[in-house]
Protein backbone atom coordinates (compact mmCIF):
# COMPACT_ATOMS: atom_id res chain seq x y z
CA UNK A 1 0.00 0.00 0.00
CA UNK A 2 1.65 3.25 -1.09
CA UNK A 3 1.63 6.23 1.70
CA UNK A 4 -0.43 9.38 1.36
CA UNK A 5 0.62 12.82 2.28
CA UNK A 6 -1.42 16.12 2.82
CA UNK A 7 0.34 18.65 0.81
CA UNK A 8 -1.45 22.29 0.77
CA UNK A 9 -5.10 20.92 0.08
CA UNK A 10 -4.49 17.79 -1.37
CA UNK A 11 -3.41 14.38 -0.59
CA UNK A 12 -0.99 13.03 -2.53
CA UNK A 13 1.14 9.57 -3.16
CA UNK A 14 4.06 10.21 -1.05
CA UNK A 15 6.49 9.86 -4.01
CA UNK A 16 4.24 12.50 -6.05
CA UNK A 17 4.05 14.72 -2.63
CA UNK A 18 6.09 18.31 -2.87
CA UNK A 19 6.67 21.19 -1.94
CA UNK A 20 7.42 24.63 -3.43
CA UNK A 21 11.57 25.07 -3.19
CA UNK A 22 10.97 28.65 -2.16
CA UNK A 23 9.02 27.38 0.66
CA UNK A 24 10.49 28.97 3.53
CA UNK A 25 10.70 26.05 5.70
CA UNK A 26 12.97 24.22 3.03
CA UNK A 27 14.93 27.68 3.09
CA UNK A 28 15.08 28.67 6.77
CA UNK A 29 13.04 26.13 8.77
CA UNK A 30 11.22 28.73 9.18
CA UNK A 31 7.91 26.69 10.60
CA UNK A 32 6.68 24.19 13.38
CA UNK A 33 5.37 21.08 13.78
CA UNK A 34 3.55 18.71 15.97
CA UNK A 35 3.97 14.46 16.13
CA UNK A 36 0.79 12.92 18.19
CA UNK A 37 0.62 9.19 18.73
CA UNK A 38 -1.46 7.08 17.35
CA UNK A 39 -3.12 3.87 19.03
CA UNK A 40 -6.04 1.85 17.79
CA UNK A 41 -6.58 4.49 14.69
CA UNK A 42 -7.47 7.30 16.88
CA UNK A 43 -5.40 10.61 18.23
CA UNK A 44 -3.87 10.80 21.68
CA UNK A 45 -3.89 14.07 23.45
CA UNK A 46 -5.06 15.86 20.14
CA UNK A 47 -6.27 18.93 21.97
CA UNK A 48 -2.76 19.15 24.06
CA UNK A 49 -0.89 18.82 20.50
CA UNK A 50 -3.30 21.57 18.71
CA UNK A 51 -2.81 23.60 21.78
CA UNK A 52 1.37 23.75 21.68
CA UNK A 53 0.93 23.84 17.77
CA UNK A 54 -1.45 27.28 18.44
CA UNK A 55 0.99 28.64 20.77
CA UNK A 56 4.70 27.74 18.66
CA UNK A 57 3.10 29.08 15.60
CA UNK A 58 2.03 32.31 17.98
CA UNK A 59 5.58 32.74 19.22
CA UNK A 60 6.99 32.63 15.57
CA UNK A 61 4.10 35.04 14.12
CA UNK A 62 2.92 32.35 11.75
CA UNK A 63 -0.78 32.08 10.98
CA UNK A 64 -2.72 29.34 11.36
CA UNK A 65 -3.99 27.98 8.17
CA UNK A 66 -6.99 26.70 9.32
CA UNK A 67 -9.45 25.94 12.31
CA UNK A 68 -8.21 23.49 14.82
CA UNK A 69 -11.45 21.48 13.81
CA UNK A 70 -10.40 21.73 10.18
CA UNK A 71 -6.81 20.50 11.04
CA UNK A 72 -8.17 17.68 12.89
CA UNK A 73 -10.30 16.54 10.29
CA UNK A 74 -7.08 16.48 7.86
CA UNK A 75 -5.12 14.69 10.60
CA UNK A 76 -7.74 11.49 10.51
CA UNK A 77 -8.55 11.71 6.71
CA UNK A 78 -4.42 11.09 6.73
CA UNK A 79 -4.64 8.50 9.43
CA UNK A 80 -7.40 6.74 7.74
CA UNK A 81 -5.80 6.74 4.50
CA UNK A 82 -2.36 5.15 6.03
CA UNK A 83 -4.30 2.66 7.71
CA UNK A 84 -2.38 3.71 10.82
CA UNK A 85 -3.24 1.48 13.64
CA UNK A 86 -0.54 2.07 16.60
CA UNK A 87 2.07 5.12 15.22
CA UNK A 88 1.90 8.31 14.72
CA UNK A 89 0.72 11.38 12.67
CA UNK A 90 3.05 13.97 11.81
CA UNK A 91 2.17 17.62 11.02
CA UNK A 92 4.06 20.72 9.67
CA UNK A 93 3.26 24.29 9.04
CA UNK A 94 6.05 26.66 7.46
CA UNK A 95 5.73 30.38 6.84
CA UNK A 96 5.00 29.46 2.99
CA UNK A 97 6.32 30.41 0.06
CA UNK A 98 7.97 33.36 -1.47
CA UNK A 99 11.11 34.66 -2.91
CA UNK A 100 14.31 33.74 -0.57
CA UNK A 101 14.48 37.16 1.90
CA UNK A 102 15.07 36.63 5.65
CA UNK A 103 12.33 38.89 6.72
CA UNK A 104 8.94 37.90 6.34
CA UNK A 105 7.02 38.06 3.31
CA UNK A 106 4.47 39.45 2.47
CA UNK A 107 1.21 39.87 4.87
CA UNK A 108 -1.58 37.49 3.86
CA UNK A 109 1.22 34.89 2.58
CA UNK A 110 -0.01 31.14 2.73
CA UNK A 111 1.05 28.73 5.20
CA UNK A 112 2.79 25.52 3.98
CA UNK A 113 0.60 22.84 5.42
CA UNK A 114 1.39 19.09 5.01
CA UNK A 115 0.56 15.84 7.16
CA UNK A 116 1.96 12.45 7.05
CA UNK A 117 0.89 9.51 9.77
CA UNK A 118 2.68 5.92 9.46
CA UNK A 119 2.80 2.86 11.37
CA UNK A 120 5.96 2.03 14.11
CA UNK A 121 6.89 -1.26 15.05
CA UNK A 122 4.68 -2.13 17.86
CA UNK A 123 6.70 -4.92 18.82
CA UNK A 124 10.08 -3.20 18.54
CA UNK A 125 8.54 -0.60 20.93
CA UNK A 126 7.54 -3.27 23.14
CA UNK A 127 10.83 -4.84 23.16
CA UNK A 128 13.02 -1.56 23.94
CA UNK A 129 10.70 -0.75 27.13
CA UNK A 130 11.36 -4.48 28.24
CA UNK A 131 15.40 -4.24 27.66
CA UNK A 132 15.60 -0.28 28.20
CA UNK A 133 17.61 1.84 26.29
CA UNK A 134 20.78 3.63 26.20
CA UNK A 135 21.60 7.52 26.41
CA UNK A 136 24.96 9.58 25.68
CA UNK A 137 25.29 13.30 26.76
CA UNK A 138 26.30 15.90 24.38
CA UNK A 139 26.38 19.36 24.86
CA UNK A 140 23.59 21.57 24.40
CA UNK A 141 24.57 24.04 22.03
CA UNK A 142 20.68 24.85 21.14
CA UNK A 143 19.36 28.31 21.00
CA UNK A 144 17.59 30.15 23.90
CA UNK A 145 13.91 29.11 22.54
CA UNK A 146 13.64 25.60 22.47
CA UNK A 147 10.44 25.56 23.88
CA UNK A 148 9.05 26.45 20.50
CA UNK A 149 8.35 23.18 18.64
CA UNK A 150 10.41 24.59 15.43
CA UNK A 151 11.74 22.36 12.61
CA UNK A 152 15.06 23.67 12.88
CA UNK A 153 16.27 20.68 14.20
CA UNK A 154 20.17 20.34 13.64
CA UNK A 155 21.36 20.72 17.11
CA UNK A 156 19.37 17.19 17.52
CA UNK A 157 20.01 15.72 14.51
CA UNK A 158 23.38 15.64 15.05
CA UNK A 159 22.84 15.13 18.58
CA UNK A 160 20.82 11.67 17.94
CA UNK A 161 23.97 10.37 15.32
CA UNK A 162 26.24 10.94 18.12
CA UNK A 163 24.03 8.63 19.92
CA UNK A 164 23.51 5.86 17.09
CA UNK A 165 27.06 6.31 16.18
CA UNK A 166 27.60 4.96 20.21
CA UNK A 167 25.25 2.48 19.63
CA UNK A 168 22.75 4.73 22.27
CA UNK A 169 19.19 5.21 21.31
CA UNK A 170 19.04 8.69 22.96
CA UNK A 171 21.71 11.84 23.45
CA UNK A 172 21.36 13.71 26.44
CA UNK A 173 21.63 17.54 26.15
CA UNK A 174 24.09 19.15 29.28
CA UNK A 175 24.15 22.57 29.77
CA UNK A 176 27.19 24.29 30.85
CA UNK A 177 26.22 24.18 34.41
CA UNK A 178 26.21 20.07 34.14
CA UNK A 179 22.49 20.02 33.71
CA UNK A 180 20.40 17.70 31.99
CA UNK A 181 18.04 19.89 29.56
CA UNK A 182 16.13 16.94 27.86
CA UNK A 183 16.75 14.24 24.87
CA UNK A 184 17.66 15.75 21.00
CA UNK A 185 13.51 13.75 20.90
CA UNK A 186 12.78 13.56 24.60
CA UNK A 187 12.19 14.80 27.93
CA UNK A 188 14.57 13.45 30.49
CA UNK A 189 13.91 12.17 33.77
CA UNK A 190 15.32 10.46 36.78
CA UNK A 191 14.24 8.44 39.59
CA UNK A 192 16.52 9.46 42.86
CA UNK A 193 17.58 6.66 45.32
CA UNK A 194 15.28 8.11 47.81
CA UNK A 195 12.76 7.47 45.07
CA UNK A 196 11.76 11.24 43.95
CA UNK A 197 11.09 11.93 40.35
CA UNK A 198 13.05 14.09 38.64
CA UNK A 199 12.74 16.20 35.66
CA UNK A 200 13.63 19.79 34.59
CA UNK A 201 10.97 22.65 35.18
CA UNK A 202 9.13 23.42 31.47
CA UNK A 203 10.81 27.25 31.05
CA UNK A 204 12.57 28.01 27.73
CA UNK A 205 14.98 25.28 28.16
CA UNK A 206 13.00 22.81 26.93
CA UNK A 207 9.85 21.40 24.76
CA UNK A 208 7.08 20.95 27.42
CA UNK A 209 6.19 17.66 26.45
CA UNK A 210 2.30 16.33 25.69
CA UNK A 211 3.69 12.97 27.33
CA UNK A 212 5.78 14.95 30.23
CA UNK A 213 2.72 16.93 31.30
CA UNK A 214 0.40 13.50 31.20
CA UNK A 215 3.29 11.94 32.94
CA UNK A 216 2.98 14.34 35.60
CA UNK A 217 -0.83 13.19 36.10
CA UNK A 218 0.12 9.57 36.42
CA UNK A 219 2.79 10.56 39.08
CA UNK A 220 0.18 12.27 41.27
CA UNK A 221 -2.26 9.44 40.76
CA UNK A 222 0.40 7.00 42.04
CA UNK A 223 1.31 9.07 45.21
CA UNK A 224 4.59 9.88 43.80
CA UNK A 225 6.96 12.39 44.73
CA UNK A 226 8.16 14.91 42.16
CA UNK A 227 10.99 17.69 41.93
CA UNK A 228 10.47 19.67 38.61
CA UNK A 229 13.84 20.86 38.95
CA UNK A 230 17.36 20.83 36.99
CA UNK A 231 19.27 17.44 37.84
CA UNK A 232 23.17 17.17 37.21
CA UNK A 233 24.62 14.88 35.41
CA UNK A 234 26.27 13.61 38.41
CA UNK A 235 22.93 12.84 39.61
CA UNK A 236 21.76 11.04 36.82
CA UNK A 237 24.95 8.66 37.17
CA UNK A 238 23.81 8.20 41.51
CA UNK A 239 20.19 7.77 39.90
CA UNK A 240 17.78 4.86 41.03
CA UNK A 241 16.06 4.91 37.76
CA UNK A 242 16.28 7.32 34.75
CA UNK A 243 13.73 7.43 31.63
CA UNK A 244 12.45 9.43 28.52
CA UNK A 245 9.34 10.56 27.44
CA UNK A 246 7.65 11.61 24.10
CA UNK A 247 4.42 11.36 22.09
CA UNK A 248 6.16 8.04 19.82
CA UNK A 249 7.92 6.29 23.12
CA UNK A 250 5.51 6.98 25.19
CA UNK A 251 7.78 6.05 28.95
CA UNK A 252 11.06 4.14 27.97
CA UNK A 253 13.57 3.14 30.86
CA UNK A 254 17.16 4.25 30.53
CA UNK A 255 19.32 1.28 31.70
CA UNK A 256 22.96 3.35 30.51
CA UNK A 257 24.24 6.61 30.76
CA UNK A 258 27.72 7.11 28.53
CA UNK A 259 27.86 3.93 29.23
CA UNK A 260 27.34 3.30 33.00
CA UNK A 261 24.26 1.61 34.32
CA UNK A 262 21.81 3.02 35.92
CA UNK A 263 20.71 1.40 39.15
CA UNK A 264 20.81 -2.46 38.91
CA UNK A 265 20.93 -1.54 34.99
CA UNK A 266 17.48 -2.98 33.93
CA UNK A 267 14.48 -1.04 33.71
CA UNK A 268 13.26 0.40 36.94
CA UNK A 269 9.79 -0.01 38.19
CA UNK A 270 8.81 3.50 38.28
CA UNK A 271 9.06 3.53 34.46
CA UNK A 272 7.64 0.81 34.46
CA UNK A 273 4.17 1.64 36.29
CA UNK A 274 4.60 4.86 34.81
CA UNK A 275 4.19 3.29 30.61
CA UNK A 276 1.44 0.50 32.10
CA UNK A 277 -0.70 3.59 33.47
CA UNK A 278 -0.06 6.10 30.76
CA UNK A 279 -2.90 5.63 28.23
CA UNK A 280 -5.20 5.63 31.23
CA UNK A 281 -4.57 9.45 31.61
CA UNK A 282 -3.94 10.74 28.28
CA UNK A 283 -7.18 11.32 25.60
CA UNK A 284 -7.89 9.60 23.02
CA UNK A 285 -9.91 10.70 20.46
N1 LIG B 1 11.88 17.36 23.73
C1 LIG B 1 12.19 17.39 22.42
C2 LIG B 1 13.41 18.14 21.98
C3 LIG B 1 11.37 16.75 21.48
O1 LIG B 1 11.67 16.79 20.17
C4 LIG B 1 10.25 16.02 21.93
C5 LIG B 1 9.37 15.30 21.00
O2 LIG B 1 9.62 15.18 19.85
C6 LIG B 1 9.97 16.00 23.31
C7 LIG B 1 10.81 16.69 24.18
C8 LIG B 1 8.79 15.24 23.86
O3 LIG B 1 7.60 15.91 23.52
P1 LIG B 1 6.21 15.11 23.38
O4 LIG B 1 6.02 14.36 24.65
O5 LIG B 1 5.19 16.19 23.20
O6 LIG B 1 6.36 14.22 22.20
Amino acid sequence: MSRIAYVNGRYRPLAEAAVNIEDRGYQFSDGVYEVCEVRGGRLIDERRHMERLARSLSELRIAMPMSRAALGVILRETVRRNRVRWGIVYVQITRGVARRDHAFPAPGTAPGVVVTARNLDLANAERLAAEGVAVVTVPDNRWERVDIKSVSLLPNVLAKQAAREQGAREAWFVDRDGRVTEGSSSNAWIVTRDGKVVTRHADHGILKGITRTVVLDVLAAQGLALEERPFTLAEAHAAREAFITSASQIVLPVVKIDGRPVGNGAPGLVATALRRDFHRHAEAT
